[in-house]
């Protein structure tokens, strides 16, 4: 595959699948889904920045991580510019990824009431985000 020369954190399929773990690999480049509530992160809440498991780039604070009784890990906000939103085909979901590299993320809803300031639910995988704590 050419590439595309958009980013450099742009990799062909051969290059993520050298650097990521077999389940990253699933998740990311292949919008899989890790059980609910299996996950690392997903009744985590220490202080920092969860960065894109792909490429490292910062997607959210965890000050905008909640608790959605989900089984994932929450966020209602990511960073400026660092998630990038694609309707799923069925037009029922909206798919979440790093706007960097294209990692799968998971999916973000709206409306679903929780008491967050943005009322938006940003279910993402745990494998797809590494935690790194502020020092
Ligand atoms: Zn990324």
């Amino acid at each position: 595959m050419a590439s595309s020369g958009v980013s450099s954190k742009q990799r062909s399929e051969e290059e993520w699948r050298a650097v990521l773990s077999p389940e990253q690999f699933r998740i990311l480049r292949r919008k899989g889904t890790e059980l609910p509530g299996t996950g690392e992160y997903n009744k985590f809440y220490g202080d920092g920045v969860y960065n894109c498991a792909g490429c490292g780039t910062p997607l959210y604070k965890s000050t905008t991580k909640f608790d959605s009784g989900c089984g994932w890990p929450a966020f209602f906000e990511g960073l400026p510019g660092a998630i990038k939103r694609t309707p799923d085909p069925d037009g029922r979901r909206v798919e979440i990824t790093c706007a960097a590299c294209g990692g799968h993320l998971g999916h973000v809803f709206k409306g679903e009431g929780f008491k967050t300031p943005t009322d938006e639910r940003h279910c993402v995988n745990s494998v797809s985000i590494k935690f790194t704590p502020s020092s």
